[in-house]
C-alpha cells in the first residue's frame, strides 16, 4: 500500500515525499480511508505510531476537495488535545503535511497571554489546535465561533480525561455544529473513554494498532 493507493491530493503526496515516507504507518492505512470516506473514527494508537498524520493528512484533503470562504475567527476544522506541547507538535505536522497548500492552522492555549491569539484569530483560520480550557475562553470573550466546525478530532482523549478535561469537553460539543464528522484517538481504552465516545461517535469505523 502506498500513499497514493489512498487517493490522497497531490499536494499531500509531495509533502510526504518530502517528508521522507515511504510508505504509510499501519494506523495511517487504516485511518486515512475511512476519515477520507467521511466517517466517524475511534482509534486506539499511542505516540510514535504515526497517528497524527492518519488524521492530518485526510483532513487537509477534505479542505482541499471541500473549498469555502475563509471566515476569520470561524475555524472548519477543531483539534482538541490534553497540552500546549501537544498543540503545538499536532500544529507542525499540520504546517508540514500543508505547506504545498494554503490551508491556515492556528494553536490555542491556556498559561499565555490571550491578547495575541484574539489577534490572530482577526485573520482566516480552517484548522485550530487548541486545550479545551482556552478555547472556551475564546468563545467566552466572542472572538471565536464554533459554528462552523465540520470535522473534530479529539487526540489523547485518555489523557484529556486524566487531566480532568471532561466537563470542559462537554461544554465545547454543546457548542459545535450537530452535523460534523468526529475522530477520537486514544492510547488507551477504560470504560470512560467507552462512554465518552458513546456520546460523540455516530457509528465509528474502530482500528487499533
Ligand atoms: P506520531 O505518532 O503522530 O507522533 O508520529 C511519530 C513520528 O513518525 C513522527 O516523527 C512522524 O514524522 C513520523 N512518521 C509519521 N508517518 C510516517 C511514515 N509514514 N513513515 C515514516 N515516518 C512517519
Amino acid at each position: 500500500i502506498t500513499f497514493a493507493s489512498l487517493g490522497l491530493a497531490e499536494p499531500l503526496l509531495r509533502a510526504v515525499h518530502d517528508a521522507g515516507y515511504t510508505h504509510p504507518t499501519p494506523i495511517q492505512a487504516q485511518a486515512i480511508p475511512r476519515v477520507l470516506e467521511g466517517g466517524d473514527l475511534l482509534a486506539a494508537a499511542q505516540t510514535g505510531t504515526g497517528k497524527t498524520a492518519g488524521f492530518t493528512l485526510p483532513i487537509l484533503h477534505y479542505l482541499l476537495s471541500h473549498p469555502a470562504a475563509p471566515r476569520p475567527g470561524r475555524p472548519r476544522v477543531l483539534v482538541l488535545t490534553p497540552t500546549r506541547e501537544l498543540t503545538a507538535q499536532v500544529e507542525e505536522s499540520v504546517r508540514l503535511y500543508g505547506q504545498h497548500t494554503a490551508v491556515r492552522s492556528m494553536v490555542m492555549f491556556g498559561g499565555v497571554n490571550i491578547n495575541p491569539q484574539i489577534a490572530a484569530l482577526r485573520k482566516p483560520v480552517d484548522i485550530l489546535v487548541a486545550t479545551p480550557g482556552r478555547l472556551l475562553d475564546h468563545v467566552q470573550q466572542k472572538t471565536l465561533d464554533l459554528s462552523g466546525i465540520e470535522i473534530l478530532v479529539l487526540d489523547e482523549a485518555d489523557r484529556m480525561l486524566d487531566m480532568g478535561f471532561i466537563h470542559d469537553i462537554r461544554r465545547v460539543l454543546k457548542l459545535l455544529p450537530a452535523k460534523r464528522q468526529n475522530l477520537l484517538f486514544s492510547a488507551t481504552f477504560s470504560d470512560e473513554i467507552r462512554s465518552l465516545a458513546q456520546g460523540i461517535l455516530n457509528n465509528p469505523g474502530e482500528v487499533s494498532v
